[in-house]
């Protein structure tokens, strides 16, 4: 059985606090390791060690931290295949899957490595009589990420390698769910040539995040999970003065208009539905049908899914893994078995596991006849389950999907060029997809919801990543020639 610990002061350590938590192979149903848990004071030791590391790095030239990332980004490379498969031992996702997980986190490695180009401030020359005024972007210091399950490489990678290209020494809190891809990114970065200190994992559980939300030497947080726990951390963190980016759950919608492509939405329904068995905070999990599409819509969702194959996730034959763990497939059961008494209609009940194993797989399961005040409408779900909701128009199609409480993503389903128009200035969700179910912004973009789906000021990577690990600076100068010097007490002025 593995041992999973942290990386602290460059090295792997064993946890200390006599806490663990199960780690499962979901494919198989069976437990293949234990994670430790950090005490408070096993987490106050890390920051004390990226404390120190956070002051020479920060003052590391740029085009350094540059050669870093260019280093890190071959030994991702090198290695994307041992990340993928870990990633599919722990949580279950088809390898397939896994492997472009660990693409699009690639993908923020490489936008970091641009890193003296996105430092560049703003300089305005003779803004008064001999004053120049510039800006510089300083890093924040210690920046703390607490992250899913569901994204064990990207989501931290959205994260580091921002974090670190600013200057910053970073502090990664995995889901104990499936912590060993952390500890592979750990080995990466440090044989990446990056300072003992810099990048450290913590291994924990909810002990870990509040001593890292309340500790003073912590400056900023960014946080990705479920809503209510986002909205605890952003409230925790902000009350102890941190910066905080805390990203929560989703809701997708997706509306498909009466003059869509058919066939291509019912094939984009079922990828964005089901990929990664709905444990996306990206995935389609509620069908919008508007008008006379709805019928032949829930007909061509409904025959594709026999075609779904459920397997491990290490089954090349395998298009959909297993849930993360038995506790939540229980739970995402519940709400098919719950939806008929809802007063909803079950078109493909998925919930009796395929196969005899004890890997805890459901099928897919499609419900219709869903409105808004069903569980199965207002809960995320986060798992195989696709609802259909019917409306007549576009208009209730983006008043539904604005009545949500979450703003994640939305898409929409056209040839109708002008609808699309009226849909992207209309929704309100944070990212949407014009025939694109599942519409997570390039690495030079930034991801970010509405609602309750983002707490916080700032979207996280890309741009608006650079901006929330760094702090800025404006300097005002003057270079008076001694002989014109005076006192002067008027507050200075620039007409
Ligand atoms: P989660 O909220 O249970 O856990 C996220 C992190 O918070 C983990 O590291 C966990 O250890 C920690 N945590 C859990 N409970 C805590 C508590 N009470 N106090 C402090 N820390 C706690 O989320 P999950 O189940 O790991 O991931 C799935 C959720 O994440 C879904 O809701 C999904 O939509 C969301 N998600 C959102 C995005 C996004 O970008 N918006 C991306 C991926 C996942």
């Amino acid at each position: 059985m593995d041992s999973i610990g942290h990386w602290i002061g460059g090295r792997a350590v064993a946890g200390a606090s006599g806490r663990t938590a199960p780690v499962y192979d979901p494919a198989r149903g069976v437990q293949t390791g234990e994670v430790a848990l950090a005490s408070a004071a096993e987490v106050d030791g890390a920051v004390k060690l990226a404390v120190d590391a956070a002051a020479a790095w920060g003052e590391t030239a740029s085009s350094r931290r540059a050669g870093m990332l260019f280093r890190l980004r071959e030994r991702l490379r090198a290695h994307r295949d041992d990340l993928a498969a870990v990633v599919t031992r722990e949580h279950g996702k088809v390898l397939a899957d896994a492997q472009g997980e660990v693409a699009r986190g690639l993908d923020n490695v490489e936008f970091a490595c641009g890193i003296p180009h996105l430092l560049k401030g703003a300089h305005s020359a003779e803004v008064s009589g001999g004053v120049d005024v510039h800006t510089v972007l300083q890093p924040v210091g210690v920046v703390a990420g607490i992250t899913p399950f569901n994204f064990p490489v990207m989501v931290p990678l959205w994260m580091l390698a921002n974090a670190l290209a600013c200057g910053n020494a970073f502090v990664l809190k995995p889901s104990e769910k499936d912590p060993s891809a952390s500890l592979l990114l750990a080995d990466l970065v440090q044989r990446a040539g990056f300072p003992d200190g810099t990048f450290t994992v913590i291994q924990g559980d909810a002990e870990a995040v509040v001593t890292l939300l309340e500790h003073p030497d912590v400056d900023a947080v960014s946080f990705v999970g479920s809503t209510a726990v986002a909205r605890r951390v952003y409230e925790t963190g902000t009350r102890h003065g941190k910066r905080v980016q805390a990203l929560g759950g989703a809701k997708n919608h997706m509306v498909v208009l009466p003059d869509a492509d058919v066939d291509a939405a019912a094939d984009a329904a079922v990828s964005a539905g089901y990929g990664s068995a709905g444990e996306r905070c990206m995935a389609i999990s509620v069908v919008v049908a508007v008008g006379s599409v709805a019928d032949t819509l829930v007909d061509a969702i409904a025959a594709r899914l026999p075609g779904v194959e459920v397997g491990p996730g290490d089954d090349p034959a395998a298009m959909m893994g297993p849930l993360v763990t038995a506790e939540h497939r229980d739970r995402v059961r519940s709400y098919v078995a719950d939806a008929a008494a809802e007063g909803a209609r079950v078109v493909v009940d998925g919930s009796a596991a395929p196969g005899d194993g004890d890997g805890v797989f459901l099928g897919c399961s499609l419900v219709g006849g869903v409105e808004p005040g069903m569980r199965v409408y207002d809960d995320e779900i986060f798992g195989p389950v696709l609802s259909v909701v019917r409306v007549g128009t576009f208009d209730e199609a983006v008043a539904l999907a604005n009545a949500n409480p979450y703003g994640n993503g939305a898409a929409v389903f056209t040839r109708d060029g002008g609808a699309a128009r009226r849909f992207e200035r209309t929704v309100k969700a944070g990212m949407v997809g014009v025939n694109v179910p599942i519409p997570v912004p390039v690495a030079s973009h930034s991801f970010g919801g509405w609602k309750d789906s983002l707490f916080g000021d700032h979207d996280i990577y890309g741009p608006e990543g650079i901006r929330f690990y760094t702090r800025p600076k404006v300097v005002t100068s003057r270079w008076p020639d001694p002989a014109s010097s005076e006192v002067d007490l008027g507050f200075p002025r620039s007409d």
